[in-house]
């Protein structure tokens, strides 16, 4: 396929998810989302998806071949951004999800989800900056005065300034409760900051002028840990008398990364000249918890730039398939050589990079559905419930479309063979990129340790008891609609292997057993993704029964179910087991035996 025609990401899968998986237009019965109809969902999708394919997805091999630059003290970006940027703000992208008062339209984040996988598939660095800007303009709407708001969040959601979050410091990256960048107040209302952070994407480029960054800074005398970390807004330049003048925040250096080269990430220094400001957003101290509100948000984000980055390989791979001849069928003699995707090796690398691709994003799509029901449900259960099944699934679509992702990646480039292996295709650049969504927004040990530790034992197991009757639903719907009963057998049994797992760690947990509880996070988060995207591809066989859908979609929802029931959802019982018994290989390897 060449890369002009690479859909980036299925539309049919799109609309299927939509209309009959997700029943997206049940969401306008909600108050919040009563203006909007299929066709105002389906105007704003449309719309950028032509974007992405026709106006993005051209920019983005240029860039990846034209990394950044630092020169006198300033960063250098691809020329082309800013004009992508103005794009992206008028098509809505950036404000989409916000309430009118924002500037926005209020769409869930369901359709915001689907819209943005086409952007991020076409140029993930590009989008970026849409990503990082309303990330931090969001903080500042949430949690922010009147005053900041005027000052930052509309300069922000108008498109004028973008923005950046600024967590990471050198010697604290997983371990932010370590940060040491400090603010010290002044009777001007302003702090003043001081200290040093590293990887932050997006702090200086050539897109607009001014950024404002999200940073996390300790107050003078705040107490140790994360309990002491408050949230401030400092803008790269600052108003005065109606100027922008430099608000001593310096770039000290650019990060050669291996990926997501149209965006920069950057060594800065706040405060080298003593003249930094910076504004407190909400309360002192509170700056962890109100990063920590808005971290499903920006995980799910990730999980989506992971699913494109997937999406877009696995659409080259299978152009490449369908196009290079070599070899002949198994027991062919003589004859002419056929595409390769007649070999079934081919086809087990094709089906897998689906199953993985297309069950990440139905995942994707279920947690934003449960991020606006969360929000906007009608009812206090309504509400609950679906938060619960949010923060639990939270981690679960950060880190499956992540680490398998990246998995698909490398069988993007084995089907290319050693042609896969140079720069003259994507899927080595894909690869690269991909790799990134593993690291950031807390790496997938962390992540695993945060869904053992504290999600799946929250409210005691609520959320879980919760997961369990909505995967028995989509069972006892996939039974009635006709799908193949020992599918459905497979996972019911699944769901009992997790839940009885889950209760014995919980309980070590409780007898004070640190390590027999968390000891296989790892192993417990590839074990319950497992069950999850068997759920999901249950649930797309079950609606696939019914839905208007091609005879191709159809039968490749069909065989993808059944090919991740049967090859994947056994591996639960040896990962149950490896859990069980705490097999303790890596739990006793002493450091000093590496
Ligand atoms: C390209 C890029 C862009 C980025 N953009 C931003 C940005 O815009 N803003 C920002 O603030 N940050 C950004 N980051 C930083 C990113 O969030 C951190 O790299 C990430 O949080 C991991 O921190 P670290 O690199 O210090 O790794 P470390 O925390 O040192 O982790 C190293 C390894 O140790 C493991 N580990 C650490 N602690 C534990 C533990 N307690 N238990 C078990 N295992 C542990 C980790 O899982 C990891 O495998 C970016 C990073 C990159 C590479």
């Amino acid at each position: 396929m060449a890369t002009e025609t690479n859909p980036l990401v299925d539309d049919e899968l799109v609309d299927f998810l939509l209309y009959s998986v997700l029943d997206a237009e049940a969401l306008c019965e909600l108050p919040a989302y009563q203006q909007h109809s299929k066709e105002t969902f389906d105007m704003f999708i449309d719309s950028v998806r032509r974007f992405a394919r026709q106006d993005l997805l051209p920019t983005y091999k240029p860039m990846d071949e034209n990394a950044p630059t630092f020169r006198n003290g300033r960063v250098h970006t691809h020329p082309a951004l800013p004009a992508l940027y103005d794009t992206m703000v008028e098509l809505g992208v950036l404000t989409a999800t916000r309430p009118e008062s924002a500037g926005g339209q209020r769409i869930p984040l369901l359709v915001h989800t689907l819209a943005s996988a086409y952007l991020m598939a076409a140029n993930l660095g590009a989008y970026g900056y849409i990503g990082l800007t309303l990330g931090a303009a969001h903080l500042i709407e949430a949690f922010g005065s009147d005053e900041l708001k005027r000052r930052f969040m509309s300069k922000m959601y108008d498109g004028e300034w973008t923005g950046t979050m600024a967590l990471t410091e050198p010697h604290a990256g997983s371990s932010l409760g370590d940060i040491t960048t400090t603010a010290k107040p002044t009777s001007e209302g302003y702090y003043l900051i001081k200290g040093s952070k590293i990887f932050i994407s997006g702090a200086d480029h050539g897109v607009k002028d001014n950024v404002v960054n999200l940073t996390l800074a300790r107050i003078e005398g705040a107490p140790a840990g994360t309990k002491g970390i408050s949230l401030f807004a400092i803008p790269r330049l600052r108003e005065e008398d109606g100027q922008l003048v430099s608000n001593d925040v310096t770039v000290a250096g650019l990060i050669h990364k291996i990926g997501w080269k149209g965006l920069p990430s950057l060594a800065i220094e706040f405060g080298d000249e003593g003249d930094c400001r910076g504004w407190l957003v909400g309360e002192p101290h509170q700056g962890l918890r109100y990063m920590f509100q808005m971290m499903n948000e920006a995980r799910i984000m990730v999980g989506v730039n992971a699913f494109a980055t997937a999406s877009a390989a696995y659409y080259e791979s299978l152009g490449y398939a369908l196009e290079r001849k070599q070899g002949r069928e198994l027991g062919a003699r003589g004859g002419d050589m056929v595409p390769i995707v007649r070999h079934s090796d081919v086809r087990r690398m094709l089906l897998r990079q689906k199953a993985i691709v297309e069950g990440s994003l139905a995942l994707l799509a279920t947690v934003s559905r449960y991020g606006d029901v969360a929000e906007h449900g009608v009812s206090e259960d309504a509400r609950e419930r679906a938060g619960l099944l949010l923060d639990l699934l939270t981690p679960v679509a950060k880190t499956f479309p992540a680490e398998r992702g990246f998995e698909a990646n490398a069988l993007a480039i084995q089907i290319h063979g050693g042609y896969g292996y140079t720069s003259e295709y994507l899927p080595e650049a894909y690869l690269r990129d991909q790799k990134l969504n593993s690291l950031h927004e807390g790496t997938s040990g962390i992540q695993s340790m945060d869904l053992l530790g504290r999600k799946v034992m929250a409210k005691g197991g609520a959320p879980l008891r919760a997961l369990a009757d909505e995967i028995h639903a989509t069972i006892g719907r996939a039974r009635e609609a006709g799908c193949d009963p020992e599918l459905c057998t497979a996972l019911e049994q699944a769901v009992a292997t997790v839940g009885a797992v889950t209760m014995e760690l919980g309980q070590r947990g409780m007898a004070g057993d640190a390590d027999g509880m968390l000891g296989h996070s790892w192993d417990y988060l590839d074990m319950f993704s497992t069950l999850v995207i068997g759920w999901q591809w249950l649930s797309m066989a079950a609606s696939a029964k019914t839905a208007p859908l091609s005879e191709k979609r159809r039968r490749a929802t069909e065989i993808a179910t059944q090919y991740w029931i049967r090859t994947e959802v056994p591996r639960i019982d040896v990962l149950a087991n490896l859990c069980r018994t705490n097999e303790r290989s890596y739990i006793d390897a002493q450091p000093e035996w590496f």
